[in-house]
């Protein structure tokens, strides 16, 4: 079992990141206090009749932080660790990531406590189900597209689908993006976040005057985000030293085969015992020496404890809030380049927007179409970021949170208060 020290409580960090940013552009306290809370919150009971024929109840959640500018939006987590804090974290972030990307929707997250690791695929299926319908009065193509995170995926949103549509009678497959393909799902959604994270990896070498092709990577996490990221990396020449996922940690320092690690993922479920490979720990992991680092796992992996000692010059937040508020001061002071998650990783939804879109016009691109307008809406974003970097000398988490927040604080200005 792999045990990076998680330390904090992500909901804390996303407070202080809203703060420090709001400070660094002299928000009006007004329009702070319409902004910074979610504005709903539903706590559900889901009970499940499991496969020996007994009762379990899980308990579940849906936040919605933000529609100030367009529906809410955000992925369903399915985790043993699933806090409402960390759900009220997740969807914070999400409306100010949409809004970074610019596009018209607003923050939400959902989750529910529980081992997906250790449930049966019917399991599974009727506790999603079950959620479903607790969580239907707010969920919808006009309100709040869920979408999958961490260990939900295409299935699962293939079954969100249908609960939805069979309760309301028609099918409505703009109620989730995500889906499979033949459900109306996007080309190119499955693998958006890695690509989206890559192409701003390519800003961020290219601002430096970094070499990708032969730069060093290093990836925690090896799931949807991180296996695509390190694939794509791997095909653009970089060399990716190191990887891990919730059971170990694997390393060769002339770099490992990546599509034969993601065959053997898919094969077996883990990373370890890949061969022409060493073990190492999840300390050593982090403090290897590389040119980039891609925390693809959870929140708090990196703290004020062991951001000393990380190794890289690039960090790419492929996941969400991996790195604390003192993390980011350490890492700061030693002169890394930071892509804060709300942008990094804003592929997925952003392709997700485009699913969304096409399930409404019931019209479907081709993959290229997607790549395409993904790698400009991720490499506009990173150059706005950039701008704001540059212009006020703030952190890029910050720079990122001035435009999110500020583009969410002209919103609610312009539609004021009601009544
Ligand atoms: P996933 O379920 O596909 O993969 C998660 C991976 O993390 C697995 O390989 C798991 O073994 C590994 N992991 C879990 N705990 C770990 C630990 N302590 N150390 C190292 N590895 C660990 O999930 P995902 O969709 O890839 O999500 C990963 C991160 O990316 C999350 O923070 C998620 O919120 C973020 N993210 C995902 C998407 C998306 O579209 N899937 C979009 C934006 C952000």
């Amino acid at each position: 079992m792999l045990t990076t020290t998680m330390t904090g409580n992500a909901y804390d960090v996303a407070l202080e990141n809203f703060d420090t940013a709001a400070d660094a552009m002299s928000l009006d306290n007004d329009v702070r206090e319409m902004i910074k809370y979610p504005e709903r919150i539903l706590t559900v009971t889901v009970p499940v009749r499991m496969d020996d024929g007994h009762i379990h109840r899980f308990e579940g959640y849906r936040v919605q932080h933000s529609m100030v500018r367009g529906p809410a939006k955000g992925g369903i987590r399915f985790h043993p660790q699933v806090t409402l804090d960390e759900v009220k974290a997740l969807a914070t972030w999400m409306t100010w990531k949409c809004a970074v990307v610019n596009i018209p929707f607003g923050g939400a997250k959902g989750g529910i406590t529980c081992d997906p690791k250790h449930m049966s695929q019917d399991e599974l299926q009727r506790m999603t189900r079950r959620y479903t319908s607790a969580i239907l009065p707010l969920i919808g193509p006009e309100r709040d597209i869920p979408a999958p995170d961490v260990y939900t995926n295409s299935q699962t949103m293939a079954w969100i689908m249908d609960t939805y549509s069979m309760t309301k009678g028609y099918p409505i497959p703009g109620v989730v993006t995500g889906k499979p393909i033949s459900l109306g799902g996007s080309l190119g959604r499955n693998e958006a976040t890695g690509r989206g994270v890559f192409y701003t990896i390519q800003s961020a070498c290219e601002h430096l005057h970094m070499q990708l092709a032969g730069a060093t990577v290093v990836v925690q996490g090896f799931g949807n985000a991180g296996s695509i990221t390190a694939q794509l990396l791997h095909e653009a020449g970089a060399k990716v030293i190191a990887v891990s996922d919730s059971t170990g940690c694997v390393y060769n320092k002339n770099g490992l085969d990546i599509p034969e690690l993601i065959h053997m993922k898919a094969l077996v479920g883990h990373v370890e015992g890949f061969p022409e490979s060493e073990p190492i720990t999840p300390s050593q992991l982090l403090a290897l020496k590389c040119d980039i680092l891609v925390p693809a796992a959870l929140e708090n992996t990196v703290h004020a404890e062991n951001a000393a000692m990380l190794g890289a010059k690039i960090v790419a937040e492929a996941a969400n809030g991996p790195l604390t508020p003192a993390a980011d001061r350490i890492l700061e002071s030693k002169g890394v380049f930071v892509i804060p998650d709300i942008l990094c990783n804003a592929g997925g939804v952003t392709v997700s927007y485009f699913e969304w879109v096409q399930d409404e016009q019931h019209l479907f691109w081709e993959a290229q179409d997607v790549y395409n307008r993904l790698e400009r809406v991720m490499k506009t974003s990173f150059r706005d970021v950039l701008k704001i970097h540059q212009e006020r000398k703030v952190p890029m988490r910050i720079a990122a949170n001035i435009l999110g927040i500020g583009r969410v604080a002209e919103a609610v200005q312009l539609r004021s208060i009601y009544p």
